[in-house]
């Protein structure tokens, strides 16, 4: 079986298609998406729908429960909280409930997918080794996949050796060996590493082998969609620069 890892949507339509164009040639399965479908971009509704339209398995991101009222917003930033507020007003009632029907942590395949972190799925940013470390306790499979951060890393704990924190590179390939691993693919949407290209990875099963890829894709076309829909400056200007 192939996997393509997705985390970090947040309703960049031209993002998300980039990517799926990438995997037409790529014999997936099946899609795992890491949450955060919505939130800051200007397209839910589309993003949403296209996702459902794939096979899939799915966990919440703190803005796709934000967007529909499942958690409070009074801890999000200004500009994200003004993002949610407006995603809430546009989303279709199917896709509202999807969102907040959504599960917190979901295993597959020997993995285990949260949005934040497996001890905290929400909220947590898994940001260094410390963190990820404390946080194997908290998932039983070998493997565990989380967003949040938007960028792209991984996690290694070794039966001996010093653990592995690290970024993952466009095109690099993580052989799962022995130990526990933590790998974030880095956000489809709205990546914050100084890379705007839109990030993603696959596992394949077989091969026991994670590939991360960089995705060019319109950026200006989703900045002047933000733009018409009054999404805030920031949330616009930082889509350039991948921060
Ligand atoms: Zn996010």
């Amino acid at each position: 079986m192939r996997y393509a890892i997705l985390s970090d949507i947040h309703a960049n339509l031209a993002a998300l298609e980039a990517v799926l164009d990438d995997l037409r040639e790529r014999r997936i399965d099946e899609l795992w998406c890491l949450g955060d479908i919505v939130g800051y971009g200007p397209y839910p509704n589309e993003c949403t729908e296209l996702l459902r339209s794939c096979k899939h398995s799915c966990v919440v991101g703190n803005h796709d429960w934000g967007s529909t009222g499942k958690i409070s917003i009074s801890e999000f930033n200004r500009d994200a909280a003004d993002a949610c507020q407006w995603t809430g007003s546009v989303l279709t009632a199917g896709n509202f409930d999807y969102l907040r029907a959504l599960p917190e942590v979901v295993e597959r395949d020997g993995f285990t997918m949260a949005h934040g972190s497996p001890r905290y799925p929400i909220w947590e940013y898994i940001m260094n080794s410390e963190e990820a470390r404390e946080n194997l306790p908290y998932f039983k499979t070998p493997f565990c996949l989380v967003g949040h951060t938007h960028i792209p890393l991984v996690f290694h704990q070794g039966k001996r050796r010093v653990p592995v924190f690290r970024h993952l590179d466009d095109g690099e390939e993580i052989a799962l060996g022995e130990g526990r691993y933590i790998i974030n693919p880095g956000s489809v949407g709205q990546p914050r590493d100084s890379d705007p290209r839109g990030s993603y990875a696959i596992y394949d099963a077989e091969e026991k082998r994670v590939t991360l890829y960089r995705i060019p894709y319109d950026i200006a076309e989703t900045q002047q969609r933000m733009r018409d829909e009054g999404l805030p400056r920031f949330l616009i200007e930082r889509l350039s620069q991948g921060i």
